[in-house]
C-alpha cells in the first residue's frame, strides 16, 4: 500500500509509515497482544447438580429448584460454567411449581363443582322432590 501522508510505498501491514513516521493504520497490534482472559479454571460443562436440577425441574419442580440453587451456589463458588443453565432451571422449577399449584386448584374446584352438581342431581332424584309440581 501507499502512505496517505507522503505517498511512498510501504508494507501492507505497517501501522507507522517508515518514511514520514505518521500513523497510517489503526493500532491493532496492542489489541492482539492482550492475552485472552484466562478460562482454564472454569470447567467447560455445568456441574452434575445443575444438570440434575435442570432435569428434575420438569419432573419434580421442588427437587429441581433445590438442586439448581445448590448447583448455582457451587458454580459461583468454583467459578464454573452452567450458571445460566442453573438460573434457567430455577425459573423453570418455579414456573412448573406455579403450574402444578394452579392445576391442583383447578382440580379441587372442579371436584367441588362436580360434587355440588352430583348433590343437586341426587336432590332432583329424591322421591319427595318434583320440579314440575
Ligand atoms: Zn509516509
Amino acid at each position: 500500500m501507499f502512505c496517505k501522508f507522503c505517498g511512498k510505498e510501504i508494507p501492507d501491514d505497517s501501522v507507522i509509515c517508515p518514511s514520514c513516521c505518521r500513523q497510517v493504520a489503526p493500532l491493532k497490534a496492542q489489541a492482539q497482544s492482550t492475552p485472552a482472559q484466562p478460562r482454564a479454571a472454569i470447567s467447560p460443562t455445568p456441574n452434575a447438580m445443575i444438570l440434575t436440577g435442570f432435569v428434575c425441574a420438569f419432573l419434580a419442580p421442588i427437587v429441581g429448584l433445590i438442586y439448581c440453587i445448590l448447583g448455582l451456589l457451587q458454580a459461583q463458588q468454583y467459578r464454573e460454567n452452567g450458571q445460566g443453565l442453573a438460573k434457567a432451571g430455577i425459573v423453570i422449577s418455579i414456573i412448573m411449581l406455579i403450574l402444578s399449584l394452579v392445576l391442583t386448584i383447578i382440580t379441587i374446584v372442579n371436584l367441588s363443582t362436580l360434587t355440588a352438581l352430583l348433590n343437586v342431581y341426587q336432590y332432583n332424584q329424591s322421591p319427595g322432590y318434583n320440579p314440575y309440581y
